[in-house]
């Protein structure tokens, strides 16, 4: 099956990724096949959803075999591009923003933070985790000139919009905003949005009104 036949649904590709990683793992400790109560148990997505996101893939488990692991990697690693390196810049190189400096993206997916901005004189210039923080008023050269087309933003959200009028000025297509702020962007353009502190608040809300009982577990 080419790759262009296959239509995939949003809330499906949104999954991609996390079955990605397990599988891997699963790859690495030498296993062949997986049914999809075990990847179900590891990943937290109910098992008709697993069944029905991998029909998507051409990927259909034989009862009482599973899936084949390799097959599905193989898929996979096409379908997510990991055969291609994607290149990331990150804006606001302050305390988050270092954080993800220093975390090593590769290990998991095939992607790398490849440069970062910010206004800080006592930023720019520096090294942090192997990337290089160059000034602002560079970024639309550097760029251009890596061939960038995702960015990562951990600024401040009073300065979220203008940054970004400037990435939509340049080749970016994706923007992972981790800002409170909502921003506007032209429709070629695609933002996921972040925001952890609505998400820890979501999450204590929910265990305060819907407490998991015991049967859900
Ligand atoms: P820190 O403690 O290092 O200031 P922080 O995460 O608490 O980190 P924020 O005020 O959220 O600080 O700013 C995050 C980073 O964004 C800082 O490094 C700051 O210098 C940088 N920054 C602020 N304004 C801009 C801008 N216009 N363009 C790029 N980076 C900016």
């Amino acid at each position: 099956m080419s790759q262009e036949q296959i239509k995939i649904p949003q809330a499906t590709a949104k999954r991609l990724p996390l079955y990605y990683r397990f599988l891997k793992n699963l790859h690495s400790s030498g296993k062949q096949r997986v049914s999809s109560a075990e990847l179900s148990e590891a990943v937290k997505v109910d098992s008709a959803t697993i069944r029905r996101d991998f029909s998507y893939f051409g990927a259909l488990g034989k009862k009482g075999y599973g899936y084949n692991v390799n097959y599905l990697l193989s898929f996979f690693r096409k379908t997510l591009d990991q055969d291609e390196l994607t290149k990331v810049a990150l804006i606001g190189v302050g305390n988050l923003g270092t954080a993800f400096l220093n975390y090593n993206f590769l290990k998991n997916n095939n992607t790398k933070i490849e440069i970062a901005f910010d206004v800080d004189e006592h930023k720019v210039g520096n090294v942090i985790g192997d990337v290089p923080v160059y000034h602002m008023d560079q970024i639309e050269e550097r760029l251009h000139e890596a061939n960038i087309s995702v960015a990562i933003l951990t600024v401040p959200a009073t300065v979220a919009q203008p940054i970004t009028d400037r990435l939509v000025q340049s080749k970016i297509k994706g923007i992972l905003n981790f800002t409170p702020a909502r921003l506007n962007v032209p429709q070629k353009i695609r933002i996921h949005h972040i925001d952890l502190a609505v998400e820890l608040q979501s999450l204590v809300y929910f265990l305060k009104h819907y407490p998991i009982t015991e049967e859900e577990e």
